[in-house]
């Protein structure tokens, strides 16, 4: 049973082990992008351990709708968009329960998926974040330790796929052989997940 604080935990560390990666992060972006994932993400998880540490939600949806909201508004690039709509959008399926269930908590990621999918028009294999998002979300059917695991898998999965959609996208066979930088930050915030629910 996860309640409230279990997601501001969660935010939390995610905010953490970006912060631990960010260069990392940059550095992926910089082979196939414009080299600032690490920089967008550290910003757009500051701002959300702020906002929820200074008016903490009563409920998981409310933590993961905020933090959505802040990721969208603090995050100028695409994946503040994309994950700020992922997180909202499982937030809003979660609706006003105090507390939800792991298997509620995967239904509600997997909505948010969908409207990601909407919105970027991408999908598995595309070399975006999806790649590792859709194998975490799947593995969360086992545990939070193995959608940890299926989700860097699917992060290194992406090294020989060529980008079909994002600034990657514009280097067509160029892109192939390098590490998608959204995946990377999508597996970590399954790691945080772990980290928190251990
Ligand atoms: P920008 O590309 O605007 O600089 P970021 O560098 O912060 O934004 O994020 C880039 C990441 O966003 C990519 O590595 C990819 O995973 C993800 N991404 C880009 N476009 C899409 C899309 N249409 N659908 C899903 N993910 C996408
Ligand atoms: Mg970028
Ligand atoms: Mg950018």
């Amino acid at each position: 049973i996860l309640d409230a604080g279990f997601f501001v935990r969660w935010m939390a560390a995610a905010a953490g082990l970006v912060d631990r990666e960010a260069e990392r992060l940059t550095e992926l972006d910089s082979a196939i992008g414009d080299a600032d994932h690490g920089s967008n993400m550290q910003r757009g998880f500051a701002a959300v351990v702020r906002t929820v540490a200074a008016q903490p939600p009563a409920t998981p949806g409310a933590v993961l709708v905020a933090a959505g909201r802040q990721l969208i508004s603090t995050v100028g690039g695409a994946s503040g968009p994309l994950y700020g709509t992922l997180l909202r959008r499982a937030g809003k399926s979660l609706g006003e329960a105090p507390q939800v269930t792991a298997a509620q908590l995967r239904a509600g990621l997997a909505a948010g998926v969908a409207a990601v999918e909407e919105l970027g028009g991408a999908t598995t294999g595309d070399k975006t974040m999806l790649d590792a998002l859709v194998p975490g979300i799947e593995a969360l059917e086992t545990s939070f330790d193995a959608a940890a695991t299926a989700s860097e898998e699917g992060a290194l999965a992406t090294v020989p796929l060529l980008a079909r959609k994002g600034r990657a996208s514009y280097l067509g066979e160029r892109s192939i052989g390098h590490q998608d930088p959204g995946a990377t930050s999508s597996a970590l915030l399954f790691a945080a997940l772990a980290e928190v629910a251990r």
